[in-house]
């Protein structure tokens, strides 16, 4: 299986000579860099993830393990999913998309089967697969919709946008698994018209149920998640990228939430007659 090499996707420092960090998972090898991100040194290449490592076969087997090795704690998990889903009344990422991103073209990095773009009012959609199966379903549930399935890694599928053409752009849960996140950020950047505006959801790897459960904390996913961020390395990553934090709240960063949402646009760029959805 090829692997990449990766100094820290934050400050470049290649820690190849530094001890693993005690997080790592044979013969997965994470590094806590000195500026403070965590990181998979040794990353699958973007052709393993393919297929051998696409994440719905990797989530698929983690699920399995998991409940194997703690039923309990993944039946409460569960429940508390569960329960949170109906408090909140729907879907957060979709509420977000409708009252945040200008009307526009919307680009789902990850679309996985294409159901977040499915649910959006939006009518012109892009997603991006690195997933050959999933690429094939999300084409099929997308068909009512203007709608272009990129079949490519992230970093390949935005190159293929043209600059200041797309309205909004979802990363849900893509971030920590890109090999090259300020690269893509700079890709997103590029992409997003002015007012345009990226959503990121990510795992907090700050939480306090990291601090609790250590190694068996449910963000660690081996070897697909290549980066783990705290809100203070996701917030540098993206000033390096040349994007403005629009919203970051603290309830979207609660210390007792696995995940952290941020909401970015490109800096010094206004929208004279985009006007966010109301
Ligand atoms: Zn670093």
């Amino acid at each position: 299986m090829s692997a990449t090499h990766r100094p820290c996707p934050l400050c470049h420092t290649d820690n190849a000579s530094a001890p693993p960090s005690p997080f790592s998972c044979d013969p997965w090898t994470l590094k806590a860099c000195s500026c403070g991100m965590l990181y998979l040194e040794n990353a699958p290449s973007y052709e393993a993830l393919q297929d051998t490592f696409a994440w719905e076969k990797t989530a698929a087997a983690e699920t399995v393990r998991r409940e194997a090795a703690e039923p309990l704690v993944q039946t409460v998990s569960k429940a508390v999913v569960q329960v949170r889903r109906k408090v909140s009344r729907g879907d957060k990422l979709t509420s977000m998309i409708e009252t945040l991103f200008p009307d526009g073209p919307v680009v789902d990095i990850g679309c996985a089967k294409g159901g977040v773009l499915r649910r959006i009012s939006a009518t012109e959609v892009i997603g991006i697969e690195i997933s050959q199966d999933l690429a094939k379903r999300a084409k099929a549930n997308l068909k009512h919709k203007n709608c272009r399935i990129i079949h490519a890694d992230a970093l390949r599928g935005m190159k293929q946008l043209p600059p200041a053409s797309i309205a909004g752009i979802v990363m849900s849960a893509f971030l920590e698994h890109e090999v090259q996140p300020a690269t893509l950020l700079t890709e997103v950047n590029r992409a997003l018209i002015p007012g345009g505006r990226a959503i990121i959801k990510v795992p907090n790897f700050a939480c306090w149920n990291r601090k609790v459960r250590g190694r068996r904390w449910c963000g660690f996913r081996f070897p697909d998640h290549v980066n783990y961020f705290t809100p203070d390395t996701l917030r540098r990553l993206c000033g390096l990228s040349g994007l403005v934090i629009v919203r970051f709240g603290w309830l979207d960063r609660l210390p007792t939430n696995d995940n952290m949402w941020m909401v970015v646009e490109p800096a010094g760029r206004t929208a004279p007659s985009a006007s966010p959805r109301t």
